[in-house]
């Protein structure tokens, strides 16, 4: 056997790879997940987690932490490597890498997650790390006593919203529709929050300023007046666009990009698994995203043993 064949490389060490791991790693297969950034994914720059069983509240490091201290348990290699391709050879796999390395494994799980949607604004790019911003957590501290807007309407953008109370002097959501997406015990939360104030069925059409954010253009869908926003930050929260970028043409995606793959965690080719939010689902969550990463490890161990790999 050659050792330099993984039996299951797992690509994204968010919640789903991170459980495949530990699923992988009690199975004794020789296994790895590679990162391109550091553990944890979405789940990482979540401010308060307070749907994960077991934990009340939780913050996202810690959880990510705790995953990953049970993950080095099982002896499965992190490899911070950034995935550019994906190729079938005749029993394995090829993982082509940034840095041009190699990696080889017979079975690969999918589990590089989403990031963030872009406004396509103008200013959105010129202001990035100057008052835009698409993580709360890790930027919400720097708006103490400031007035930030956020943009959308679902349950990142109220629960963000919510975080940014801690800090900010005002936070102001601004959304497309008159009604929000986000779940209704969010939503009564921000509804009762003093801080937070909302701009209905309206959109950001600038983000304007001299050297940072001072204010954003916003216009009303309904009666098409254009009005100033002043602001020092703007957080946007419009949804996830998969990460599946290196996988187009190895495997069948949805027409928003999404990995197809049913609660089996099986696509299209096989000894391919897809888990957590890069694959077609109902419900993106961190819990649905564990529960990913258990089966595509048990399928990718059914898959080599049915083929004695
Ligand atoms: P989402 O549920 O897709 O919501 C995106 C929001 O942005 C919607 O309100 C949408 O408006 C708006 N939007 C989309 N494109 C826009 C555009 N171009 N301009 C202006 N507004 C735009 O995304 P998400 O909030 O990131 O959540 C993603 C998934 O993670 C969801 O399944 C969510 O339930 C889950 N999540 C769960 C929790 C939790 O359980 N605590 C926390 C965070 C996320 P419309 O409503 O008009 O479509």
């Amino acid at each position: 056997m050659d050792k330099g064949v993984y039996d299951v490389a797992i690509i994204g060490g968010g919640p789903a790879g991170m459980t495949a791991g530990i699923y992988a790693g009690r199975a004794h297969l020789k296994a790895c997940i590679l990162e391109g950034l550091s553990t944890g994914g979405q789940m990482f720059t979540t401010a308060v987690i307070e749907n994960y069983p077991g934990y009340a509240t939780i913050d996202g490091p810690g959880l990510t932490q705790a995953m990953e201290e049970q993950v080095r348990k099982w002896d499965v290699e992190i490899l911070y490597k950034h995935i550019t391709g994906l190729k079938r050879l005749s029993d394995s796999f090829e993982i082509q890498t940034l840095g041009g390395e190699a990696i080889h494994a017979r079975t690969v799980i999918l589990a590089a997650g989403s990031k963030p949607r872009k406004l396509n604004v103008p200013g959105e790019v010129e202001f990035a790390g100057r008052g835009v911003s698409y993580c709360a957590t890790c930027d919400g501290a720097f708006f103490r006593g400031k007035n930030v807007a956020v943009i959308g309407g679902g349950d990142s953008a109220v629960e963000e919203s919510l975080y940014l109370t801690r800090f900010v002097n005002k936070v102001t959501i601004i959304h497309r529709r008159d009604e929000l997406r986000a779940s209704k015990h969010l939503q009564e939360r921000a509804f009762a929050e003093p801080k937070i104030e909302f701009v209905w069925d309206s959109v950001d059409e600038a983000i304007e300023g001299q050297q940072t954010v001072e204010q954003l253009r916003v216009k009303n869908l309904k009666t098409d007046t254009v009005t100033n926003l002043p602001v020092d930050g703007v957080f946007i929260y419009i949804g996830m666009l998969p990460n599946t970028d290196f996988v187009q043409g190895v495997v069948e995606l949805d027409p928003w990009g999404y990995v197809v793959a049913g609660e089996d965690t099986a696509t299209s080719e096989p000894g391919i698994f897809a888990a957590g939010d890069i694959r077609t689902k109902e419900l993106r969550q961190i819990v649905t995203a564990v529960a990913d990463g258990a089966v595509a490890a048990m399928a990718a161990e059914r898959y080599l043993g049915e083929r004695g790999l």
